[in-house]
């Protein structure tokens, strides 16, 4: 009998899946985007007190080619938000983004025509931190859970995710 008939289906590509889900979280690179203050708390969380090299995320990018993880750490002014956009477009696949604190979320207190009123207007939001700013130990959890999320989700489920949202964006555009 051969290996593929006493493997149960599909073991194998399980097995590729988890490898490569734990080496994409634990080589997250950060292109930065600090936008106003919650920016101060993302360079905390990247300074030794709280070492964000810990988790492999060390190596925060000036280019968007060589990260996968944007972090939007500030509101989000109407004239940023094509930059934005450009820069989210230069990352290679697969790429993350998290919003941090409620003014790349929602615009926060900036409720007026000059702020995105969330970041999610512009680029598919992969998580969502509350918080004015979210402290670094806050920002470490959102990047535990991002990790969790990446580590467990199916090889390509994530860039058809993002596929099925842009479409969705076009269409109510
Ligand atoms: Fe600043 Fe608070 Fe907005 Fe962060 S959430 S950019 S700390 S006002």
């Amino acid at each position: 009998m051969g290996v593929e008939e006493q493997l149960p289906a599909g073991v194998l590509l399980t097995t590729i899946e988890g490898l490569s889900g734990y080496m994409r979280k634990a080589s997250l690179w950060p292109a930065t985007f600090g936008l106003a203050c919650c920016a101060i708390e993302m360079m905390t969380t990247g300074a030794p007190r709280y070492d964000a090299a810990r988790f492999g995320m060390e190596v925060f990018r000036a280019s968007p080619r060589q990260a996968d993880l944007m972090i939007v750490a500030g509101r989000v002014s109407q004239k940023m938000a094509p930059v934005l956009r450009q820069i989210y477009d230069q990352m290679p696949n697969p790429k993350w983004v998290l919003a941090m604190g409620v003014c790349a979320s929602s615009g926060g207190m900036f409720n007026n025509y000059a702020i995105v009123q969330g970041v999610d207007h512009v680029v598919p939001v992969d998580m969502y931190l509350p918080g004015c700013p979210p402290r670094p130990e806050m920002l470490l959890d959102a990047f535990l859970k991002l990790h969790d999320d990446i580590q467990h989700g199916k090889l390509g489920a994530h860039k058809k995710a993002l596929q099925a949202e842009q479409e969705q964006a076009a269409l109510t555009a």
